[in-house]
Formats: structure tokens, sequence, C-alpha cells
């Protein structure tokens, strides 16, 4: 290669941005060229989205612009949407252009898995990026004023969650906080509202400490949530859900959070994927292709028992870390890393003032856990956008 090699990284998410901003900070002028595409212009922090889709958070305070993480003069952006990725001929289809790549690090994110049950692409609603959990807000409260147009429609004062892992736990900490500010708003008496969350596994947050899924339960119930634990959403209509035992649940809302996949693109490029998710090695690249590095939720990366890790930030983070570290062992021709994932533990927030988590090995609760969560977004803020970025955004 005569010619300094072409790095493109695919999304600005987690991955794809922390990737960006490593590579920025340690390659020399003239090392590579790197370009980063992304469909927005600007980075979601996607771990905050459960609050503007709830409403008790304005969308902008997730929003990060691209152009303030990232130096132009050594990164090209290119706003645009990737339509499809060609690793046999080194190159990636953009909606708009072609871009040739000699490294390539595909960080698109993932979907909404649905499983194929029906109506849910068509009626439910996803916490997925800005835009979505816009809608999702604007929609909450058009229910209250179609209610206040039709007061025999008590369905529109129901909302279901489908899926109780911690996406459907933290929207329902914040949907429990933000509809009373509704009833208010809109004159309706609160006992007309209800929140469901219907979850298909025996318990809430399969798999979590069972002292801390009580606790989230217990404290999410006391502020109006139903749980219906061990019971699945077989479809999706137009006017609400219905559950595997044929039960029908009228409601004006449907979110799903019931996990999520790889993108789809992946599978269409023809990568080894197992849900959508790319399977690499513990360099991060594909099986097929050492030069093509996946990363966050459309990778997969198997733990010591063989299982996948749940695809969260954190790894997303510490993957990009690995990445980074690998291209330019691979442009300065030295020892690449392997990959392992370190787990620095998990919290989730119930919504105001409220979460359960556990830190290493210690399970924290109620404010504390909040505070904790608070700490874990200031840390994020600040590897992305140092202290600058921390206040702007974070305190
Ligand atoms: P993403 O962050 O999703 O980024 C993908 C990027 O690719 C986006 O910028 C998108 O616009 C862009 N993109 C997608 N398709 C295209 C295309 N075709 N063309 C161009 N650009 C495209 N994890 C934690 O560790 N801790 C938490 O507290 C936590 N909280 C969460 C709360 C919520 C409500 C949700 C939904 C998730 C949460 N997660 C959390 C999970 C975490 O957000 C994801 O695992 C993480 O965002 C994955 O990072 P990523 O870089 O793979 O993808
Ligand atoms: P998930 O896969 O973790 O949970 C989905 C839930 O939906 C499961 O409990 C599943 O049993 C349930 N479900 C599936 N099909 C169903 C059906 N037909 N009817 C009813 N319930 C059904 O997905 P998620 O909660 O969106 O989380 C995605 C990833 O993001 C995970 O890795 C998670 O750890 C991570 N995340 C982390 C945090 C945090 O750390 N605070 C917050 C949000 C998300």
């Amino acid at each position: 290669m005569s010619r300094i090699p072409r790095i493109v990284i695919l999304g600005a998410g987690y991955g794809g941005v922390v990737t960006a901003i490593r590579l920025q900070k340690h390659l020399n002028y003239n090392e590579a060229d790197v370009t980063l595409v992304n469909k927005h212009e600007y980075h979601y922090i996607t771990t905050h989205l459960h609050m503007p889709a709830a409403g008790t958070d304005k969308p902008e305070n997730a929003r990060i612009d691209i152009s303030k993480l990232i130096d132009e003069f050594k990164i090209d952006f290119v706003k645009s949407t990737v339509a499809q990725i060609r690793p046999q001929d080194k190159k990636v289809i953009l909606e708009d252009s072609t871009l040739s790549y000699d490294y390539l690090v595909i960080a698109l994110g993932g979907e909404p898995e649905t499983f194929g049950i029906p109506g849910l692409k068509e009626h439910a609603l996803s916490i997925r990026s800005l835009n979505s959990v816009r809608y999702i807000r604007e929609h909450i409260e058009f229910q209250f004023a179609k209610f206040k147009q039709e007061p025999q429609r008590k369905d529109y004062l129901t909302f279901v969650v489908g899926g109780a892992g911690f996406t459907g736990i933290e929207f329902l900490g914040e949907l429990a906080d933000r509809l009373p500010k509704l009833c208010r708003e809109f004159d309706v008496d609160p006992a007309l509202v209800q929140i469901i969350n219907v979850e298909a596994a025996p318990s809430a947050l399969p798999g979590f400490d069972q002292e801390l899924v009580d606790y989230a339960t217990t404290a999410l119930k006391a502020k109006g949530v139903v749980f219906r634990l061990a019971t699945a959403i077989k479809e999706c209509t137009e006017d609400g859900v219905i559950l595997a035992n044929g039960e029908i649940i009228k409601a004006g809302t449907v979110v799903w959070t019931g996990g999520v996949r790889g993108n789809r693109l992946l599978e269409d490029a023809g990568f080894e994927t197992m849900r959508g998710r790319a399977v690499v090695d513990s360099y991060l690249r594909t099986k097929e292709y050492d030069h093509v590095y996946v990363l966050g939720d459309c990778s997969i990366v198997l733990n010591e028992q063989g299982k996948p890790y749940p695809p969260t930030a954190q790894i997303s983070i510490q993957q990009a870390e690995v990445c980074a570290h690998n291209l330019i062992a691979t442009i300065r021709n030295s020892s690449l890393k392997e990959f392992s994932f370190h787990n620095r533990g998990t919290v989730a927030s119930l919504g105001k003032g409220d979460a359960v988590g556990i830190v290493g090995t210690h399970k924290i609760k109620g404010y504390k856990a909040a505070m904790m969560k608070k700490a874990i977004d200031v840390r994020y803020l600040y590897i992305i956008g140092g202290i600058p970025l921390v206040i702007r955004k974070g305190l």
C-alpha cells in the first residue's frame, strides 16, 4: 500500500465515536485518512433516551453535535446513511455516494428485535433514536388530548410497555413520573391512567440480582405500574396488544422494549451473524475479513461460558478502545491486543432519584444508585468531550 491507508468508520454511536476520538488522538498526521459516517450530524446518548421518550427530559440534552467531538482537520465527517456494505469490493454504498476503504469499522448499532410478532413493527413504538423518542413523547401527550375529545375512550389512557428488561424498567420509571404531570396539565383523573408492563419471563429484569429486582418492582408498583409477568405479547394491533393466553389489552400506546438485534446491513453484506450481530474474533475482526472490525450492538462477543455478553454502551466503549489500538498497531506493524470485557457493573434508573445497580461486587439502590448512574454518565461525557463537555451537559 503506497498511499496512506483509508479507515472508514460507520456509525457515530458509542462504538464509532470513541474509535474516532481515539484515532484522532493517537494517529499522527498522514498515517491514515479517517472518515466517520453517520446518518445524523449529531451523536445521541442512547443511555438517556428513556427520559425524553417519557417527556421527563428534553431530547436536546441527549444530543451532541459531532463537530463538537471530532477535529475535522483530522477526521472527515460524512453525514449520510449507509445503504450497503460490499466487503468483497472494499466499498460502502451511501445514499448519495460511494466510499472505498482499506480498513472498515462497523458500529451501526442495533434494531428492535420483534421476533416476528405480528403487528409490532407497524403499531408499537420503540426507544431507539432521538427521532423515535420525540415521536413517543408527542404520542403520549396526544393520547391525553384525544381523551379530552372522547372521554369514553379510556383506552387512550392505557400505556403498555412490552418487556421488562433494563430498557423497559427504565422507561417505566420515567413514564410513572411523567403521567401524573400530564394528568394535572390536561385535568384528567389519575385513577383513569393505567401503566401495564407485560413481560414473558417469570420475573422482571430476568437474570439480575433478585433482591434488586424486588426493590425495583416494588418501587415501580408504588408509582402505579402493574406488572403482568410470565405473560408474552402474541400480537400487537392498532388497538393494543393480544397476550399469549388470548387476553386483549386495549391501549392507545404500546412501547416495545423486547430486545435488540444487529443492524440488518451486516446480514445483507454476508457476514456470519447471530440475530443480526456479527461474530468477531478476539481482535474484534470479522471471521471473513481481517481488515473489517465490528463493534457494539452489531457485534457479538462470547463470555467464558460461550454465551454472548449483553449489548451495552459499556462493552461498546471498551471494544472501541481496543479497535482503535488494533488499527494503529496494524498500520505501524506492531502487536494487536485481544479484547476482554471488564464488567464494571450495571445501574438502572427507576425514575427521578431512584435506581438499582451492582457496581463491582456491591449492590446499591435508591438515591445512592441514582447518583452512581449520574457519575457513569459524567464519566462518558468526559471520555468523549473532556471537562468542557461535562460542564456543558453533565452538571
Ligand atoms: P449506537 O449507540 O446505537 O450507535 C449507532 C449509530 O449508528 C447511531 O448514531 C446511528 O444514527 C448510526 N446509524 C445507524 N444506522 C445507520 C446507517 N444506515 N447509516 C448511517 N448511520 C447509521 N448500556 C449501558 O451500558 N448502560 C446503560 O445505562 C444503558 N442504558 C440504555 C438505555 C436505553 C433507553 C437504551 C435503549 C439502551 C441503553 N443501553 C445502555 C444500551 C446502549 O445504549 C447500547 O448498547 C449502545 O448504544 C450501543 O452502542 P453502538 O455504538 O453499538 O450503537
Ligand atoms: P433485553 O433483551 O435485555 O430485554 C427484553 C425483555 O423483553 C426480556 O425481559 C424478555 O423476556 C422480554 N420479552 C421478549 N419477548 C417478549 C414478549 N413477546 N412479550 C413480553 N416480553 C417479552 O432488551 P432491552 O431491555 O432493550 O436491553 C437491550 C440491551 O441494552 C441489554 O443488553 C441491556 O443490558 C442494555 N441496557 C442496559 C441498561 C442499563 O445498564 N441501565 C439500560 C437499558 C438497556
